[in-house]
């Protein structure tokens, strides 16, 4: 997944914002308790969600794939005072660990966890987002692309995370996931009604600006 020489990346590390305690806690637990613990952000994917939530200054935030609550947190510290942040996972085994840590965090009252299939979830959400992060399971992006494609205003912003896919986008016999990812990117990519970047941070984060 870390496509940049392991030197290079500890100096990336150690010339980025600190993460607070509680991400370091969270940080640690998943990887000493949780499976596929690499699905979690980090420090560096954090603090950049992080940045642009803080420069957004949204007032509503979907975020879909909570994981173990990481990059919630960081993207709720953009929030402005009295803005929300919706967070949805399908996996019920993390809930009490996720709560726990919400309850630790200063966003508590503004995050919203909900427990279910986004792809059933998303459609009865009444609000529109100034912010988005797509990162759930690969096969739904396009699906969940165009869930929130009109629950967005212009100038929105959808982040999608594992662009790159640990490099095979660019490998020949894509399976199943790739072959996802690879539509979605090619879906965004000439959709005439937003702006594109695929930033390769990490795995890779295609940020979409609604225009
Ligand atoms: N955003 C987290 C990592 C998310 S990992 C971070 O950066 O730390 C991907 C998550 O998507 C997993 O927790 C998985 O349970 C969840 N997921 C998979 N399929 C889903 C679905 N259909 N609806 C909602 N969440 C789903
Ligand atoms: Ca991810």
């Amino acid at each position: 997944m870390d496509f940049l020489p392991e030197d290079i990346q500890r100096y990336v590390g150690s010339h980025t914002s600190e993460e607070s305690d509680l991400l370091k806690k969270i940080n640690r637990e998943t990887h000493a308790h949780v499976l596929r613990s690499r699905m979690l952000s980090g420090q560096v994917q954090g603090r950049f969600l992080s940045m642009i939530s803080k420069m957004m200054k949204p007032k509503t935030i979907l975020e879909i794939g909570t994981y173990t609550g990481y990059s919630a947190i960081c993207l709720a510290e953009g929030l402005q005072p009295g803005g929300k942040l919706i967070t949805i996972d399908i996996n019920e085994e993390l809930e009490d660990r996720v709560r726990n840590y919400l309850k630790e965090s200063e966003y508590d009252s503004q995050i919203d966890f909900r427990i279910g299939d986004a792809g059933k979830i998303i459609p009865i959400l009444t609000e529109t987002f100034d912010l988005v992060f797509i990162d759930a399971d690969k096969e739904n992006y396009s699906l969940y692309y165009d869930l929130v494609i009109d629950k967005l205003p212009s100038g929105g912003v959808i982040l999608a995370d594992n662009v790159l896919w640990s490099g095979k986008v660019v490998q020949p016999n894509p399976d199943k996931d790739t072959q996802a990812i690879l539509e979605f990117n090619r879906k965004v990519q000439s959709d005439s009604r937003v702006e594109d970047l695929l930033l390769p941070l990490r795995d890779g984060v295609m940020m979409i600006r609604k225009r």
